[in-house]
């Protein structure tokens, strides 16, 4: 299929490209680059440009004969969202809805969705499953929530056929070692651990010890970005005309932040200082997915398990890149 890829120049969208492009799809990319980068984009592959351009959009569909779409390009911070919510529903939300509308001109109705499972809030029960109520509590996951509701609506009243995903930890770096994970500033758990290791920082704090869990640290699942990228291919290959498929994607396993701490530890070799300090406002204090609905459904297993290898990439590639795409590391 010829698939258009939104923020495809990202971290989670230029994992999925590659997987896309391997599985024999004709993949295009298309991001402002105002947080992806060029160099993680597939080489000569990249479309430059706004979501909401209602004429470049219609276009590019046009003209490359799209059959999907894959949409990554979202602000993900939960933090920010709570500052400048804005923001968020601006792009997030009135973005997206301007790309269905392309979609829909277009008659292009295949869409896979990067949801997550900050739509579900603080839930009740763990792990989570697609049943489990969605009761965002930060502008982040509402904006996520209102795109899942809008797939709905377009599925039945429109023949969309779409995928909404919702990923827990996104992490690690590609097998290959030649892209990885690079946000300014970087606000995510391991990058950052990493970055002591680097010696690019003194320690790492961690984010309260005080939550209600065995060690009382947060607990949280972490997906390996390729195992992403893999349910989504397959997602994209089992869209039905009116119909949605709904999918958590996890492993299933929690970690908490102290055994991330230590998984990097042991990769590394390096001690890492840690300082425990003020819990972080809007982190709920366990997520975990339970992924049987996506396993069984897209045929799909992920294939990285636990966290340490886990570590093991995203160090390969932040050994090698210890600036990130700033480096000038050139990948195809
Ligand atoms: N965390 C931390 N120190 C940091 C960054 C994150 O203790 O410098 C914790 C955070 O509170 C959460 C977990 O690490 O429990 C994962 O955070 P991250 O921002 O990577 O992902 P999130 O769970 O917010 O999507």
């Amino acid at each position: 299929m010829n698939i258009l890829v939104t923020g495809g120049a990202g971290y989670v969208g230029s994992h999925a490209c590659r997987i896309l492009d391997k599985a024999g799809h004709d993949v295009w990319v298309y991001d402002t680059l105002e947080l992806g980068h060029r160099q993680a984009a597939l080489k000569d592959k990249l479309i430059v440009g706004q979501l909401g351009d209602r004429e470049l959009v219609p276009q590019v569909l046009r003209e490359k004969k799209i059959d999907a779409v894959m949409h990554f390009a979202a602000y993900a911070l939960v933090g920010e969202s709570v500052r400048d919510p804005a923001k968020y529903y601006q792009n997030n939300v009135v973005q997206t809805l301007n790309l269905l509308e392309s979609m829909r001109e277009c008659d292009v109705r295949k869409f896979v969705f990067s949801s997550t499972a900050a739509t579900y809030g603080v839930p009740k029960e763990m792990p989570i499953t697609e049943a489990s109520d969605q009761r965002p509590i930060n502008p982040y996951g509402f904006t996520k929530l209102v795109v899942e509701q809008a797939l709905r609506d377009y599925a039945h009243a429109y023949d969309f056929g779409y995928a909404a995903l919702r990923y827990f930890n996104a992490s690690g770096a590609s097998a290959g070692g030649a892209i990885g994970e690079d946000h300014t500033p970087e606000s995510h758990l391991i990058p950052i651990i990493l970055q002591v290791a680097l010696g690019q920082r003194k320690e790492i704090f961690i984010y309260g010890n005080d939550y209600p869990t065995p060690d009382g640290t947060c607990i949280r699942d972490y997906i390996h970005v390729d195992d992403l990228g893999s349910a989504h291919v397959k997602a994209l290959e089992r869209l039905e005309p009116g119909k949605g498929i709904e999918a958590n994607l996890g492993t299933g396993t929690g970690t908490s932040v102290l055994e991330v701490i230590e998984a990097c530890r042991e990769v590394t070799g390096h001690e890492i200082p840690a300082t425990i300090g003020e819990r972080r406002p809007g982190d709920p204090p366990e997520l975990v997915a339970n992924s049987d609905f996506a396993q069984k459904t897209l045929e799909w297993t992920p294939e990285y398990m636990t966290i340490r290898p886990i570590v093991e990439s995203a160090w390969r590639w932040h050994e090698a890149n210890p600036r990130g795409y700033a480096t000038g590391t050139t990948v195809s």
